[in-house]
């Protein structure tokens, strides 16, 4: 995706911390980004912008149909690339780690619950929680110390 067409395409100006921003995305520093871990990333670069502008600017994204935001239980929106793909999410209550899949048999049923109501389905977000196979690990191995 070229960055600069996609931003002009928005209608939103094009500025170093949209384009960084965007950028961050693209480069696949983690695939689901809070403000909060955009704003850390930036830090580091020392790109100074604020965590209220960055909000913004993932917000005007999102509205732009670029980002798509995310509200899962378990913390703050988090945002990952528009990428014309549908998924659904695993998300671990501990860590906060985010994980993604697509299953024929659950897009389908819930293709025919909507239809066998009359329901018009325009999207849905499926998010299951729990612990990753990781943070799962740890509690096993904490529990035998
Ligand atoms: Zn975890
Ligand atoms: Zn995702």
């Amino acid at each position: 995706m070229d960055i600069l067409k996609e931003l002009r395409e928005s209608g939103l100006k094009v500025t170093i911390p949209r384009l960084r921003i965007l950028q961050l995305f693209q480069e696949g520093k983690g695939k689901h980004l809070s403000a909060d871990d955009v704003y850390r990333f930036l830090l580091t670069e020392k790109i100074d912008v604020g965590l209220a502008t960055i909000y913004r600017v993932l917000m005007q994204f999102a509205e732009a149909g670029i980002l798509f935001r995310r509200h899962f239980e378990s913390g703050h929106a988090v945002f990952e690339l528009n990428e014309g793909t549908h998924h659904d999410h695993l998300v671990c209550t501990i860590c906060g780690q985010v994980d993604e899949f697509v299953d024929e048999g659950i897009e389908r049923r819930q293709d025919e619950i909507a239809a066998e109501r009359g329901f018009v389905l325009h999207e849905h977000a499926l998010s299951l929680y729990g612990t990753c196979a990781v943070c799962t690990r740890q509690k096993q191995l904490l529990s035998k110390l």
